[in-house]
């Protein structure tokens, strides 16, 4: 039996991850859950899945854990500490699918505790992927992706030699406003960000895939996780979402992953890595889909894909100030406060402010920098957006 705990248990990822454990219940042996506000269904899966210790990030919501637990022998918990706490017990395999940069403090923990890391939350090799990979290598943990594209390129490296590959290309739908005019993006509510044409996601990421911003961290962890330069990663504007990427190499060959948009299978692959097992995805039916397109993604209309670009340039903490300005403008965004466009320029204007300062690129990086550097930026791009309101 493997020891496994599942961080953002309740989110779109926690709960694909569960639906593959619920089907071989007998092979896993869950340590910790962990979730938000939705306490019930955190109850019930720890129930479900027997797990030790369930835990929820908000303190206010821990008696009401405690009351969905009654009786069932699970421990209940909550707050940051608790989660980090959670996450250093022993565990063969961790999955980290916390939204954003709450998700960086636990995923430490469970590399520091030598567990295999598969890692959804993107945001934590965004904003320290230095640190995350370098923790990993000290102690010998292992790293699998979890986002579709990151996946796709680790599939299509396995037996390649990093040195003959030229490029990587990751894919985009375009989501919500793929063929939206500046104009209507520039009014563009959260409730019509909040919809996907292909994929099932949380919230906030359905909407960083409107803005692309989804696509511009995609970047930076193609570049922290791969270790390729900045100018061998490309993004492709495929609207059909079944190439999630391809990697090219020195003799011309393209090896593309295709399959169906099914966070499952990066899921199930991290989960069974290294063999291949069964899984209950899709299979397609390439006669039927009849055409894949492609385009090149229009930077005018998407300006995080650039920034990105300036963020692995400037190196240094500015993945961190990239990722808490981007955290921030998006609630900016939510909360109906700044439009549509304006989260790009909240985002440019922090980092034009706070690189001269943070960006020194053989910084020393550790959990204590990057916190502080994520705290500065939130703090700014609150100032930024109050000017813009
Ligand atoms: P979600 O919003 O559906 O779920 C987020 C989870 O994190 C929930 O369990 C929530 O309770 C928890 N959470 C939120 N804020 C927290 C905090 N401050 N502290 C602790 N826990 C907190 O999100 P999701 O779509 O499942 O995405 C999770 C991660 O996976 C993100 O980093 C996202 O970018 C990445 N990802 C998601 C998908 C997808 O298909 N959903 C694909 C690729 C990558
Ligand atoms: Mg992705």
């Amino acid at each position: 039996m493997r020891k496994i705990s599942i961080f953002g248990a309740t989110g779109s990822i926690g709960q694909n991850t569960i639906d593959l454990i619920r089907r071989d219940p007998a092979s896993y042996d869950v340590v910790a859950l962990s979730g938000g506000q939705n306490i019930a269904q955190l109850a019930a899966d720890a129930r479900e899945l027997k797990a030790d210790v369930a835990v929820t990030a908000d303190e206010a919501r821990l008696d009401d854990l405690r009351a969905a637990l009654a009786g069932s022998g699970v421990e209940a918990a909550a707050g940051a500490a608790a989660i980090r706490e959670a996450a250093a017990r022993p565990a063969d395999w961790v999955m980290s699918a916390i939204v954003g940069a709450a998700g960086l403090a636990p995923g430490l923990e469970a590399l520091e505790q030598g567990a295999t890391l598969a890692l959804a939350n993107k945001e934590s090799l965004v904003t320290a992927g230095q640190l995350i990979m370098g923790t990993a290598a000290k102690y010998n943990a292992r790293i699998l992706p979890v986002d579709s594209e990151h996946s796709a390129i680790f599939q299509g490296l396995i037996g390649e030699d990093m040195a003959a590959v030229e490029r990587i290309i990751i894919t985009a739908s375009g989501g919500a406003f793929r063929d939206w005019t500046l104009e209507d993006m520039a009014r563009a509510t959260p409730e019509q960000a909040s919809s996907h044409p292909n994929w099932n996601m949380g919230q906030r990421i359905t909407v960083d895939s409107a803005s692309m911003f989804n696509k511009a961290l995609e970047v930076i962890e193609t570049k922290e996780f791969f270790g390729c330069g900045h100018e061998q990663i490309e993004v492709l504007v495929h609207p059909e979402s079944l190439v999630h990427a391809l990697v090219g190499f020195n003799d011309g060959a393209l090896m593309a992953h295709v399959g169906p948009p099914d966070m499952r299978h990066a899921i199930g692959f991290a989960l069974h890595w290294p063999e291949r097992k069964t899984l209950p995805v899709e299979r397609l039916d390439l006669a039927k889909v009849g055409a894949l397109h492609f385009r090149e993604p229009d930077l005018q209309r998407y300006p995080a894909l650039r920034l990105a670009h300036e963020v692995l340039e400037l190196g240094g903490h500015a993945g961190a100030i990239f990722n808490a300005a981007k955290e921030r403008a998006l609630d900016g965004f939510l909360d109906h406060r700044i439009g549509f466009l304006q989260m790009a320029e909240v985002v440019e204007e922090v980092l034009t402010q706070l690189s001269p300062s943070h960006c020194r690129k053989n910084a020393e990086m550790t959990l204590d920098t990057v916190m502080e550097t994520d705290h500065l930026a939130r703090k700014t791009a609150g100032q930024v957006m109050q000017k813009l309101a």
